[in-house]
This record gives structure tokens, C-alpha cells and sequence, in this order.
């Protein structure tokens, strides 16, 4: 496939899971129109939901998925010695994702909560970059399928990718969506990462936050605004550690 008449270098990719629901290597492989054309920019040598091919030779590894077991840290160690470039993909890589809430409780109880007198193998849950370096990371929840295929032609062609600097209300606004927020939702659209379109609120749900904050978001404004309408302080609280994405910010 050439773009402007040069034939492209073909890098050699991997996928790998860690502890997350696998939604986001889906969204790489959940779009035939455009999964050819996928398969053609990119030489896919392991990526376990679509190729039986496993391959240890890949120059990019995305991972999906948070670690939360120590079999996961070595198995993330190997791939990054091995990776030119490592990709965080998803907010559970990013962030830790939905499963950071469990770092709240004592992880013994919890376990024998769940599983009784056969408790599983289990440790805080860390987002990739709190094991290894990171190249890219690229939230969401899962990713949005338009951007990764984006970030992967920039990927191939050589050209940085930059995301957007303005929150979620920005996308709404782009599609002339009625805000949520104005109709008694609680929405963190005002302090989240754009890049998602915004399909919570056209959906009719306020955003939860899962492309984490935006850039210079003015968090201590958006907890007074949204005490102004009436939310209270442990709602705001549990909504913003939904994700994971705003920890360091809470
Ligand atoms: S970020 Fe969301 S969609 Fe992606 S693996 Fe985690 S839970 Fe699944
Ligand atoms: S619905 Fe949320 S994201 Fe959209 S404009 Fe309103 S506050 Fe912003
Ligand atoms: S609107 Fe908010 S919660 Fe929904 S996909 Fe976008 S960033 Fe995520």
C-alpha cells in the first residue's frame, strides 16, 4: 500500500492481553471495512484474538490491560526487552482502568470474599507504566476505533500523533449534542481528554471520565461548579476513580 508514491515500511506488530475484558485489541479487529487495510500497513506476528502466528520478533507491542499478578510483571518485563516500541492501549493500561477500584479494599477480604476457600493469585493493580517505560499511551474505555487507526497509520508513515488538548465538551459541541450537565447529569466532560467524539452524551449519559483529565484541567473549579448544582463531594469522588485516569488529580 503506497501513500504519495512511497511504499511504507511494514513494521511487524504484536497485541498482547493482561488483566482487562480484551475490548480494546477488539477494537482493532472489530471493523472489516477498514481491518484489511490494517492488515496490509501492519505485519501482525502475534495478536492472539485474530492470528494463531506467536512470534516474539515484533518492533511494536500494544498491551491491553492493567497488572495485577507478578507472572504478568515478568511477562510485561520480556515483552518490553524485546519491543522497539511499547504502547499502553486503554485505559486499564493507562490508568489501571475499572480494576484500580480494587486497590481500595484489603485484598485479602476481598478475595476470600469472591472466591471463597480457593482465593486466586492476586496484587494492587498497576498501570503499565508503573512496571516498565512506555512509549505511547493511548486511553479510553475501550479505545476509540477511529484514533487507533489513526495513531497506527501515523505509526507506520513516521509522523508523530498529538491528541487533543481540549476536553469532551469540545466533540459535543462538534455534534451539536445537548449537554447533560446542563440537564441535571453529573458529566466530567469539562475536565476529560477529547478524542472520543463523545458518545456518552449523545447516549444520553454524562461522561465518566475514562480518556482521563485533559490537559491543564481545572479540577478544583469543576468540584465547586459541580457542588453549585447540587452533586455531592463522594459522588464526584467515586465517579472521578472510575477510570482510574484522574488519581493523582482526586
Ligand atoms: S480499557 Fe475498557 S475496553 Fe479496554 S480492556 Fe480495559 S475494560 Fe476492556
Ligand atoms: S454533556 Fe458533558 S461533555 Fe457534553 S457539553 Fe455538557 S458537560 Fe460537556
Ligand atoms: S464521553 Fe467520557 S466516558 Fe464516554 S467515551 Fe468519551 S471520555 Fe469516555
Amino acid at each position: 500500500m503506497k501513500y504519495l508514491g512511497i511504499q511504507p515500511a511494514r513494521p511487524k506488530v504484536a497485541v498482547f492481553d493482561f488483566t482487562g475484558c480484551e475490548g480494546c485489541e477488539l477494537q482493532l479487529a472489530n471493523k472489516e471495512a477498514s481491518l484489511g487495510a490494517f492488515l496490509a500497513s501492519v505485519e501482525v506476528v502475534n495478536f492472539r484474538e485474530i492470528s494463531s502466528e506467536a512470534r516474539d520478533d515484533y518492533a511494536i507491542a500494544f498491551i491491553d490491560g492493567c497488572i495485577s499478578r507478578d507472572d504478568e510483571v515478568k511477562r510485561l518485563q520480556a515483552i518490553r526487552g524485546r519491543a522497539e516500541v511499547l504502547v499502553a492501549m486503554g485505559s486499564c493500561a493507562c490508568f489501571g482502568g475499572v480494576h484500580r477500584m480494587k486497590n481500595a479494599f484489603d485484598l485479602a477480604e476481598a478475595n476470600a470474599e469472591v472466591y471463597g476457600d480457593a482465593p486466586k493469585e492476586t496484587s494492587p493493580v498497576r498501570a503499565v507504566k508503573e512496571v516498565v517505560p512506555v512509549d505511547l499511551e493511548i486511553p479510553g474505555c475501550p479505545v476509540s476505533k477511529a484514533e487507533i487507526e489513526r495513531i497506527v497509520q501515523h505509526v507506520v508513515l513516521g509522523v508523530p500523533f498529538a491528541f487533543p488538548v481540549y476536553p469532551v465538551c469540545v466533540d459535543c459541541k462538534h455534534q451539536f449534542t445537548t449537554c447533560m450537565f446542563e440537564h441535571g447529569e453529573l458529566c466530567l466532560g469539562p475536565i476529560t481528554r477529547a478524542g472520543c467524539g463523545a458518545p456518552c452524551p449523545a447516549g444520553g449519559l454524562g461522561c465518566w471520565g475514562c480518556r482521563g483529565p485533559s490537559e491543564d484541567c481545572n479540577i478544583e473549579e469543576f468540584r465547586a461548579l459541580a457542588a453549585e448544582r447540587g452533586f455531592e463531594a463522594r459522588e464526584l469522588t467515586e465517579r472521578l476513580a472510575f477510570f482510574g485516569g484522574f488519581e493523582e488529580l482526586r
